[in-house]
């Protein structure tokens, strides 16, 4: 008689219920699903960096107030995305001089853990992509921090005309529409083969990435954001959470 370990003919949480026919995931599920990621995508601003990066621009630009409460509603999830982006920067008509000089007085902050927690799962050959619905020029300076190859960042483009004045947004970036970030993981997960891919994140955008995400991972160190943390199985206030998860194999 062969006997083979129990511990490996136990199938896995997910699986039981997969079985079972409930598609509900437990934080014990997503914690295995990041254990195992293949893939993990973060989201940028308010998660990878500690402010919201469209409110840094208006601030910088003058029109701070106006352009702070409408993230705040494109958050919560209650304006299209499109229209809340369109909207803003109808608003904000930043120059490129505008955005280099922000980023060279008030680069973006990094947000406690990030580093360590990207240096970990690099280590591990995790793939590390950063999805946002923010600007590419600024999401590219957080990128090259924290090592993460350019090609792995999906963000919005900004357009100038050729004197540096703004000229609106590129609209066919996936990112400028609601459902975007689901869209680039769709397409990551076909272009790579990967199986697992884990959304970290803290607004409804994120959420509604998971599916295609295997997981979605609910990060309120910068801010709660109610609505998120309530719908998400696992929720964590502090990078150091992921990376003890990783100490456990
Ligand atoms: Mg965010």
């Amino acid at each position: 008689m062969i006997l083979i370990p129990v511990t490996r003919c136990r199938p896995s949480h997910a699986r039981v219920r997969r079985r079972a026919g409930f598609t509900m995931t437990t934080a014990a599920d997503a914690q295995e699903l990041f254990r195992r990621a293949q893939a993990v995508c973060f989201d940028v601003d308010s998660t990878v960096i500690r402010e919201e990066g469209i409110d840094e621009l208006a601030k910088f630009c003058g029109v701070g107030d106006a352009v702070t409460e409408m993230t705040r509603s494109a958050m919560g999830g209650s304006v299209s995305f499109h229209t809340a982006l369109s909207e803003r920067l109808s608003i904000i008509k930043c120059s490129r001089e505008q955005v280099n000089k922000l980023l060279t007085d008030h680069p973006p902050q990094l947000t406690p853990g990030i580093r360590e927690l990207v240096e970990r799962l690099h280590q591990r050959s995790v793939k590390v992509f950063l999805i946002s619905g923010g600007f590419r020029c600024i999401v590219e300076h957080v990128a090259s921090q924290l090592h993460i190859p350019l090609h792995h960042v999906y963000a919005n483009r900004l357009k100038f005309y050729f004197n540096g004045e703004y000229a609106g947004f590129d609209e066919s970036q996936p990112t400028a529409r609601s459902g975007g970030k689901g869209t680039v993981i769709r397409m990551l997960k076909e272009q790579y083969g990967f199986e697992n891919v884990v959304m970290v994140g803290d607004g409804a955008t994120d959420l509604e990435a998971c599916p295609p995400a295997s997981a979605f991972i609910g990060f309120g160190g910068n801010v709660v954001r109610q609505q998120v943390k309530e719908k998400c199985s696992w929720y964590v206030t502090s990078f150091g959470e992921l990376l003890k998860e990783l100490e456990k194999i």
